[in-house]
């Protein structure tokens, strides 16, 4: 292929939602084309288009069947790709539409959360070579059985990273309808500012705290592969937005960024015996119904039983409650309790590793203002706390204004 360097742009549900929308697409993707880029977009499910034909399937059968479910989700794609191709070509660029299976994208057996597991590139390669603008279906590939399976929600991130990293691009772009990754979020705190650069790791915190800008896999992704990405407004052209990447600068803020995740609750199982292997059981069965613990608390023993209390995200409440109620009978423990006012909040940032006192600054924060600390979490770069979910929002204006002056 000739030297000129490879680009990867992806558009987001909410950049391709109407006609008008795609047609500033298609304005952005010549622009590229022009200045000399080969361009392979990866295109999301116009708007809702996913979550409706979710429903549209719920109304057939409660519990549709996976490989069918696949079928039908990957449709959401296709018709993003077909209408931005023509939307393109009408510009006078060539452009070629491709589904993920003709892409070359190979995946797992898993439907509906399928990895992927290679590329290959040469069609994709071939058509660029043509000077052809490459729009790829973003969140599908092709598995063993050559049946479409789908990477689980939000999984157009996963196939632009994928792209990026196999084609080499320069980076990758993701166009979306925020400017970029923010110290807190704008709505809540309207001192929030842009963060230019922020590394991996902190974006991979940010998103695990409740940052829903990208889809976490396609981050760890990028991380793996030494991606760098850029997170702009669709529609904003002149967007410098915020890079994720290998960010090295002369002296780290000690916080670059705060999270309120509201989608979390508490479930406490109380009187459980306080001998080995009770939390090896209980989060044995846990992990086996794929639910993932975020915060686990296991209070002091009173004489031969203590409480262990943890969270959950709520679309995995009905699953643990119903371990939860078995663990209890066999275990012969207490009643099972669950707390739904609650929110995590968080403070990122790698700053945090050379300096000290950062989790007792948050916690003088929180008590000067009487908001209650619950449950307590820490990484290398990351400070977690669960409070009453009504003191969230002035809990994150409040730590904003205390690290960001
Ligand atoms: N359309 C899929 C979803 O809504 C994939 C994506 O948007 O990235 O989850
Ligand atoms: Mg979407």
């Amino acid at each position: 292929m000739t030297a000129k360097k490879i680009l990867v742009m992806k558009f987001g549900g909410t950049s391709v939602e109407t006609p008008d929308k795609i047609h500033q697409a298609a304005q952005r993707i010549k622009a590229t084309f022009k200045k000399g880029y080969h361009v392979v977009a990866v295109v999301s499910a116009p708007g809702q288009m996913t979550d409706e034909l979710i429903s549209l399937a719920q109304e057939i059968v409660s519990n549709p069947d996976k490989r069918e479910l696949d079928m039908l989700l990957a449709t959401g794609e296709q018709v993003g790709i077909a209408l931005l191709a023509m939307a393109i070509k009408a510009r006078g660029i060539d452009a070629i539409s491709l589904t993920g299976p003709q892409a070359g994208i190979v995946v797992d057996e898993f439907h509906t959360h399928a990895r992927i597991t290679h590329i290959r590139t040469s069609k994709l390669r071939q058509e660029l070579h043509r000077g052809r603008v490459v729009i790829v279906a973003g969140f599908q590939g092709l598995n063993p059985r050559e049946d479409v399976a789908t990477l689980g929600r939000g999984g157009s991130d996963l196939t632009a990273v994928a792209l990026s990293a196999v084609l080499k691009a320069s980076h990758c772009d993701i166009f979306t309808d925020v400017r970029g990754i923010y110290t807190a979020d704008p709505r809540l705190v309207p001192q929030a500012r842009r963060i230019p650069r922020i590394s991996y790791d902190e974006m991979l915190e940010l998103a695990s705290s409740g940052v829903q800008v990208m889809q976490p896999r396609s981050i760890e992704m990028a991380k793996k592969f030494n991606v760098p990405i850029r997170i702009s407004h669709a529609l904003d052209m002149q967007d410098t937005g915020s890079w994720i990447g290998e960010v090295k600068p002369m002296e780290e803020a000690v916080v670059t960024g705060l999270a309120l995740d509201k989608n979390q609750v508490k479930v406490t199982l109380r009187d459980v015996m306080d001998r080995p292997g009770t939390a090896a059981e209980l989060f044995t069965a846990i992990g086996q119904a794929q639910v993932n613990v975020d915060m686990i608390v296991q209070s002091a023993a009173r004489g031969t039983t203590n409480d262990i209390s943890f969270t959950v995200s709520r679309e995995d409440l009905a699953p643990t409650l119903k371990i939860l109620s078995s663990v209890q009978k066999k275990m012969r423990a207490g009643s099972v309790e669950k707390d739904p006012r609650v929110a995590k909040i968080s403070i990122v940032g790698v700053g945090m590793k050379s300096h000290a006192g950062v989790a007792g600054k948050m916690f003088k924060v929180l008590a000067d203002h009487r908001i209650n600390i619950q449950m307590i979490s820490t990484s290398e770069i990351k400070v977690s706390c669960i409070i009453a979910a009504s003191q969230g929002k002035s809990a994150l204006q409040l730590l904003h204004k205390a690290f960001f002056k």
